[in-house]
C-alpha cells in the first residue's frame, strides 16, 4: 500500500550543549581557554592520568541551577554523576563524566516548548585535522588540543514539541538570548559554545504517535539548523510517501551541498555502559544554593518583552527587539527613566532602531556618544514639535558623531522647527505655484500626488519643516477637505 495521499507533519526535539562561562574546568582547576595556544591548560585530572581525582566545580553547579530555574525546571536536591564510556582520541579518560538517570534539572518550559531535562557534564578535547590537501576528510593526520577537554557543559534536552524548521530556529534563538541574559555562557554557535543536535521525525497529520526519528548532529548555525531540518523532513516524507520506512540513524548535514549522510545506524549505536562515577559523591543542591541561584536570575527576555507590551504598549516586534538584547533594553530603560512628560514609551522606543542603525547592530548603545538622556530629549523635541522628524534625524547623526545635547545642536545648526509664522505658508504657496500639475491632482482629491509639493518645502527648509504641518497647509490652501 502506498501512502502517497497522506499529509505529514514534522516533529522536532532539540539537544543543546552549552559551554558554561566559568573560570575553571568542570572537575579540575585548569583555566578555560579562549583561543590560547594548544595544550597549555591541562593537568593530570583533565588529561585522565592514573590516580587523578575530579572535584566538582561549584560555579558550574550554580550556573546549571540558574538555568534550571530560568527554564522552570525542578531542581533535584540530590543528583548523580555517571561515567559514559567510549573510546576516542578526544577523551583521554576513555569516558565522559555526565549525568544519566538523575540529572540536576528536569521538566520545565521555555516559550511553547517543554524542557525534558538539563544535566551537567564535561566537554571533550578538540580534534584538529591537519592536511596538506586542505581537505578535512582527506587529512594527513589529526592532532588533539586538550584545552577544551573538561570544559563545563550543560546539555538541555527538549520534549519533541517543535513543529517546523522555522520554529526550531526561533526557539533556539529565544534559548540563546535567555542564556545570554543569565550570563552563564557566551552562547556563540560559530565558536562552539552553543551546539545543537536536532531530532526529526514525521507523522501523518493528526496522528497521536511519534514516527521513527533521526538525529542531525552539530548544526553550527541557525541557518544550517533550519536548512538541515527542512532537508531531513523532505527526505523522510518522500520515503514514507514511497511506501518505504525511515531508519533510525545519526546524520550529518553538509550545508555546502545540502545533503545528508549517515554517520551511524541504530545497530552501530554506542553502548556507553553507564555506571555511577565512583570518584564523586552525589551532587547536593542545598536551600542556600537554590536561593543564591534564584537571586541571580534576572528578568528574562521573554518576560521583559511581555512587560514592554503590557505595561508600555509597545508593538510585539519592537518589544522583542529591545527585550532580546540586554544592552538595548538597559539603554531604553535608562532613556525612559529620563523621559520628560509628554514623551511616550512607544515614541521613545521608535528611536532605538534608528540609533542602532547608525552605530551598528553589534554595538552597545550605552557605549555610543548618544546618552540615553540625549535620545529622550531628542524624541521629546519631535513630540513637542520643536523639531521636525527629518531635522531630528539630522541631529541624531550629529549626536552619534559628536555627542552633546540635542537642544544645543538644534540651536547651533538652526534646525528648529519652522511653523506657520516662520514663513511656511508662503513656502507652501510657492510649492503649489511651482507644480500646478501636482496641485491640480491634489485639489481633485488625489492625495498620492502630494509628494512633490511636500518635497519642495522640505528641500527649501532643509528638512526643518514639520511634515504633518506642511500637509495640513497644502490641503488648506488647495481647499481639500
Ligand atoms: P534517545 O534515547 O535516542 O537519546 P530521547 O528519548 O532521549 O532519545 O530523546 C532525545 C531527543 O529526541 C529529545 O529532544 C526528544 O524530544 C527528541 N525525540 C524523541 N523522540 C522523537 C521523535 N519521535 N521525533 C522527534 N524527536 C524526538
Ligand atoms: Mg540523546
Ligand atoms: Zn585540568
Amino acid at each position: 500500500m502506498t501512502s502517497a495521499g497522506i499529509d505529514y507533519e514534522p516533529v522536532i526535539g532539540l539537544e543543546i550543549h552549552v559551554q558554561l562561562r566559568t573560570t575553571t574546568k568542570m572537575f579540575c582547576g585548569c583555566e578555560l581557554s579562549f583561543g590560547d595556544p594548544p595544550n597549555v591548560h591541562t593537568c593530570p585530572v583533565c588529561l585522565g592520568l592514573p590516580g587523578a581525582l575530579p572535584v566538582v566545580n561549584a560555579r558550574a553547579v550554580h550556573f546549571a541551577t540558574m538555568i534550571g530555574l530560568a527554564l522552570g525546571c525542578e531542581i533535584a536536591p540530590r543528583s548523580l554523576f555517571h561515567r559514559k564510556n567510549y573510546f576516542y582520541p578526544d577523551s583521554p579518560k576513555g569516558y565522559q563524566i555526565s549525568q544519566y538517570d538523575v540529572p540536576i534539572c528536569s521538566g520545565g518550559r521555555l516559550g511553547d516548548v517543554r524542557i525534558h531535562r538539563v544535566h551537567l557534564e564535561e566537554d571533550a578535547a578538540k580534534l584538529v585535522h591537519v592536511g596538506t590537501s586542505g581537505r578535512i576528510h582527506g587529512a594527513d593526520r589529526s592532532v588533539v588540543d586538550f584545552n577544551r577537554c573538561g570544559t563545563p557543559l550543560v546539555e538541555i534536552v527538549t520534549e519533541p514539541d517543535i513543529r517546523s524548521p522555522a520554529q526550531a530556529h526561533e526557539w533556539l534563538a529565544l534559548l540563546r538570548v535567555t542564556l545570554r541574559q543569565l550570563g552563564v555562557s557566551d552562547v556563540n554557535m560559530e565558536e562552539g559554545s552553543l551546539r545543537c543536535d536536532a531530532n526529526v521525525s514525521v507523522r501523518p497529520v493528526g496522528s497521536g504517535q511519534l514516527g521513527t526519528k533521526t538525529e542531525l548532529k552539530n548544526m553550527n548555525s541557525f541557518r544550517f539548523l533550519e536548512r538541515g531540518v527542512a532537508a531531513e523532513i523532505a527526505r523522510q516524507t518522500e520515503l514514507l510517501r514511497g511506501g518505504r520506512e525511515v531508519v533510525q540513524e545519526t546524520l550529518h548535514f553538509d550545508p555546502a551541498s545540502g545533503t545528508l549522510t549517515s554517520l551511524r545506524s541504530k545497530e552501530e549505536a554506542h553502548d556507553y555502559r553507564y555506571f555511577p562515577e565512583p570518584d564523586l559523591v552525589p551532587l547536593l543542591v542545598s536551600g542556600e544554593m537554590l536561593a543564591a541561584a534564584r537571586a541571580e536570575v534576572p528578568e528574562l527576555p521573554a518576560a521583559r518583552a511581555a512587560r514592554y507590551e503590557r505595561e508600555l504598549g509597545l508593538h510585539p516586534d519592537r518589544a522583542r527587539d529591545l527585550a532580546f538584547r540586554a544592552d538595548r533594553a538597559a539603554y531604553f530603560e535608562r532613556a525612559l527613566a529620563s523621559a520628560p512628560d509628554g514623551l511616550g514609551a512607544v515614541e521613545l522606543a521608535n528611536w532605538i532602531p534608528q540609533l542602532v542603525e547608525r552605530i551598528g547592530s553589534d554595538a552597545d548603545p550605552s557605549e555610543s556618544r548618544v546618552s540615553p538622556e540625549a535620545l529622550a530629549a531628542l524624541a521629546a523635541m519631535v513630540v513637542s514639535r520643536q523639531a521636525s522628524r527629518d531635522a531630528a534625524r539630522e541631529v541624531l547623526r550629529t549626536l552619534v558623531a559628536e555627542g552633546g545635547d540635542p537642544r544645543a545642536v538644534v540651536e547651533r545648526e538652526g534646525l528648529g522647527a519652522l511653523s506657520d509664522d516662520g514663513g511656511l505658508a508662503d513656502l507652501v504657496a510657492r510649492a503649489i505655484a511651482a507644480d500646478p500639475d501636482a496641485a491640480d491632482k491634489v485639489a481633485a482629491g488625489n492625495m498620492k500626488a502630494i509628494g512633490p509639493l511636500v518635497g519642495f518645502v522640505m528641500r527649501e527648509t532643509k528638512g526643518r519643516a514639520d511634515g504633518g504641518e506642511v500637509t495640513r497647509l497644502i490641503r488648506e490652501q488647495l481647499a481639500v477637505r
